[in-house]
């Protein structure tokens, strides 16, 4: 009888969680796994905010996948997934590369949600991947080094479009790497400023007061403008349209503005539903068989009419699950259904300072950075264990500051 074969679209968090689940489970020659992903490095996309502020070394965020499997018993491919045929079962490649599959994992993560709004998707910055977000620190580092030549205030003015979790987080290391570069390139602080815009009448939108007021009270004390009850109209590389009427000269506008779901999933001829794939409770792709989806890819309902939220955390949960249930499908077992568990949230403000909640505990300060910290090294340990943790804090070398070093990418 042929082996099966179990392939991964995406080793993000999902993808690779799982795969590590079929790595401990799976019997010899039980199942050929592949996992495909566009770069060989995975990306901690929970630190992404850190990559464009270069307040974190590129090793401590981007790590090479085949150092996190047991290549003998996953076989990694470095590619860009451009369709799925699910009548044939495969999965086709930009390299041409077709790849046959039995059963397969979508968890091809989010994409950034621009709500059409005219220059955005040309103009700003996303904190999307590890290349996004460094474009956006090397871009930033033209800024001081372009400032230095011209003095024009708009490139020293930097702007944040939301301020729900990744906006304040990206805002929190901000507020920490600019004093570093106006130190290096002998700039006064003082002509620097940080704006965050949210549409909302308070950053944090739907999260608890005691959250809003510190991160408030921090950002004010931190310089930071905050513009609520403000919407983006719209964006050139020189300024940004507010719907108040002003117009705001800025080079630089980083869009924390909200996620939606890869946009290769709207091509895979499968039903879409706010931009994801709506799953059963086993994370079965509803109608396709031996498909499954997960992470922010999938739309999975808490209740009658509430997805779960696109977050770690839950594609995480789901990657724990999926493991077994992919292998539990292919012995003919009975799969179990997901059953989410909400452990709480906790936003960095830079590197010092937090806010969350954790099993129902309003935290802030110094603490809720301590357990942000603590929840980045569970999820080492989930990936690489101790020795993942272990190698990821001796890494030390601090981001260049010097804009000579620098690509022109976006
Ligand atoms: P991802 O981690 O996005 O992985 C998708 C993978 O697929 C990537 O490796 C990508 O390169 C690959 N890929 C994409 N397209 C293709 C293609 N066509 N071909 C091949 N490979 C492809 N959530 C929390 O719970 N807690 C947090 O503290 C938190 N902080 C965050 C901070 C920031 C700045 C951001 C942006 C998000 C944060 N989130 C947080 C949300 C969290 O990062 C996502 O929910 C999580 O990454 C989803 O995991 P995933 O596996 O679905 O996708
Ligand atoms: P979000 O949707 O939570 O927040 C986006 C914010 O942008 C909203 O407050 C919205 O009002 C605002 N906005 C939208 N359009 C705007 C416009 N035109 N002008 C001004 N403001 C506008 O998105 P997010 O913060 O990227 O979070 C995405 C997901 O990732 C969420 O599920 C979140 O929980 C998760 N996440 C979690 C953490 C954490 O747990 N620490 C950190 C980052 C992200």
């Amino acid at each position: 009888m042929k082996t099966p074969k179990i392939v991964i679209l995406g080793a993000g968090y999902g993808g690779l969680i799982t795969s590590r689940q079929l790595e401990k489970s799976l019997r010899d020659g039980e199942a050929e796994v592949t996992l495909i992903n566009k770069h060989d490095y995975h990306y901690i996309s929970t630190q992404l905010h850190k990559t464009g502020a270069g307040t974190a070394s590129d090793d401590k965020i981007a790590l090479h996948i085949p150092n996190l499997l047991k290549t003998n018993k996953i076989h990694f491919k470095k590619g860009t997934v451009q369709n799925v045929d699910f009548g044939k079962k495969k999965v086709y490649l930009d390299s041409g590369d077709k790849i046959e599959y039995d059963y397969l994992l979508i968890s091809l993560g989010f994409d950034v949600a621009t709500f059409d709004i005219p220059g955005v998707e040309e103009n700003a910055f996303k904190i999307k991947s590890f290349q996004s977000t460094k474009a956006i620190y090397n871009h930033i580092l033209r800024q001081f080094a372009a400032y230095k030549i011209d003095s024009d205030p708009s490139r020293l003015t930097f702007a944040v479009a939301g301020a729900g979790f990744t906006g304040i987080e990206m805002v929190g290391e901000l507020i920490e790497a600019l004093p570093n570069l106006c130190r290096a390139y002998d700039i006064p602080f003082s002509k620097t400023r940080i704006i965050t815009i949210e549409a909302c009448p308070t950053i944090l939108p739907g999260f608890d007061q005691e959250a809003i007021d510190f991160t408030t009270t921090y950002f004010k004390k931190n310089n930071v403008e905050l513009m609520t009850s403000t919407k983006i109209r719209k964006c050139s590389p020189t300024s940004i349209d507010l719907d108040n009427g002003e117009v705001l000269p800025s080079k630089t506008l980083i869009w924390a503005a909200g996620v939606r779901g890869n946009f290769l999933l709207e091509k895979l001829n499968l039903p879409i539903s706010r931009g994801r794939i709506p799953v059963d409770e086993f994370l079965r792709v509803k109608g396709v068989e031996n498909v499954f989806c997960i992470g922010d890819a999938a739309l999975c309902m808490k209740d009658e009419k509430n997805a779960l939220p696109p977050t770690a955390q839950v594609a995480l949960q789901q990657a724990v699950l999926c493991g077994p249930n992919m292998i539990a499908s292919l012995r003919g077992e009975p799969l179990k259904p997901f059953m989410y568990h909400h452990k709480g949230t906790v936003a960095s403000i830079g590197n010092k300072v937090a806010v969350g909640k954790v099993f129902g505990l309003k935290i802030s300060g110094s603490f809720a950075a301590l357990m942000k910290q603590v929840i980045e090294a569970r999820y080492l340990l989930m990936l690489g264990g101790p020795s993942l943790i272990i190698k990821q804090l001796l890494k030390i070398k601090k981001p260049y500051t010097d804009v000579s070093t620098v690509s022109n990418q976006k």
